[in-house]
């Protein structure tokens, strides 16, 4: 499968670039109290350990703002302000962050959104413009009944067209919605008609498994059609998490390829090694790799090691053994309780060796600004926003 992906305008947060044939960016936001600088680095921290490229901090009080400066000394992702209600603390973080997003549906009355886009423009810096399904404004509520793809549309374009009268566009939008659907047809809709770039997610998508199939379907259908810029899967549970099931949406579409791709067999009653536990410990310890690697875990031989050998490395079960493979040729016998740490270590001197290959300028430049080469190049002209989707029912 091919993607094209749709042709939007570029914008940059800090050193990453948006849109505009970027490769799709994965961010997260932090969880705690943006005031307790020393948690909310910690965390951030264990973000870009597992490839979290932007990261988002609410700020929802004089504190929090407060905080911004010395959270932003200690990083070194692009830092993006989450701002509802008072626009007077978006004033304040414009001054320290990389990007502002704001929900026009609750930020009031037009002049507050002229202040903050003052500031953004003093810093030339961006900012989101992020409708929510749950805080639409009162007139599109009135119009509608309830919300609905149209009103969060009209929401949005609403938003970008006032911005663009004050002669602002550095703005990239999101439109979500917890409703699959309706995130998903509001987005369609959006592309349709605007080529800013779109933040893709599915708000309040639940529990890890719940959340991260929402997720998968509703941003992998957007991503699919070609839109999608950038994209923060929400997930009740660690926002680790949420990076992790981000970049395999993004693999799964071979939109990216950051990290150890961990291909198991489901095993059956044939197997010869604990299958579930060493790729369940390779996804775990592995997570701070970021070049590409295909590792395989096979409960067995029945076909071969050259079932593995679209697999870098891989390990096979046998009698009372592991068989470790590198590209589908036999290396040698482990024993069982030394696979798990031969496997690791292997995995370890393979992933050095590939960085030295495509980080080879020592700045982690691969191919361009900030990450490896996107597989899904867009067209030097049209948008596939042009063509015609079908809408589905909301
Ligand atoms: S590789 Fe072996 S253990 Fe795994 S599913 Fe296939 S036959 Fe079963």
């Amino acid at each position: 499968m091919f993607i094209t992906r749709c042709k939007t305008k570029q914008v940059r947060v800090g050193r990453v670039p948006i849109g505009g044939g970027a490769p799709v960016v994965v961010q997260s936001m932090t969880t705690p109290d943006t005031a307790d600088v020393q948690a909310t680095v910690a965390q951030i921290h264990e973000l870009e350990q597992v490839g979290c490229e932007i990261v988002r901090v609410t700020v929802n009080t004089p504190e929090a703002a407060a905080a911004l400066p010395a959270i932003r000394s200690q990083i070194t992702i692009p830092l993006i302000a989450d701002i509802h209600f008072d626009h007077r603390l978006a004033l304040k973080a414009a001054q320290v962050v990389d990007c502002v997003r704001i929900n026009p549906g609750n930020i009031g009355a037009w002049w507050k959104v002229e202040e903050v886009v003052k500031a953004v423009r003093e810093r030339n810096i961006p900012l989101r413009i992020g409708v929510n399904g749950g805080s639409l404004e009162r007139e599109l509520l009135a119009k509608y009944g309830y919300p609905t793809a149209e009103a969060l549309c009209e929401s949005a374009l609403n938003a970008v067209h006032a911005l663009e009268d004050i002669g602002f566009t550095n703005m990239k939008v999101s439109l979500k919605a917890s409703d699959v659907h309706m995130a998903v047809d509001a987005y369609r809709l959006f592309s349709l008609q605007s080529d800013y770039p779109l933040h893709l997610g599915i708000t309040e998508a639940g529990t890890l498994l719940t959340g991260s199939i929402k997720s998968a379907i509703g941003i992998g259908m957007l991503l699919a059609d070609g839109i999608g810029d950038t994209i923060r899967v929400s997930l009740a549970a660690d926002p680790v998490e949420e990076v992790k099931v981000g970049f395999e949406i993004l693999k799964s579409l071979e939109l990216r390829h950051r990290g150890v791709n961990v291909i198991a067999c489901p095993t059956c009653g044939r197997v010869e090694i604990d299958v579930v536990k060493l790729a369940n410990e390779l996804e775990k310890r592995l997570g701070h790799i970021r070049v590409p690697l295909n590792v395989s875990v096979l409960g067995c031989v029945v076909n071969g090691i050259g079932e593995g050998k679209e697999a870098d490395i891989g390990i096979a079960g046998g009698e009372g053994v592991g068989i470790l493979f590198k590209h589908g040729k036999l290396i040698r016998k482990v024993k069982s309780e030394e696979l798990l740490d031969t496997l690791l270590a292997e995995i370890e001197i393979m992933a050095k060796e590939k960085e030295a290959e495509l980080y080879g300028d020592g700045n982690g430049n691969v191919n361009g600004e900030h990450g490896e080469p996107t597989a899904s190049p867009i067209p030097a002209t049209g948008h596939s926003g042009n063509k015609e989707i079908p809408l589905l029912k909301a």
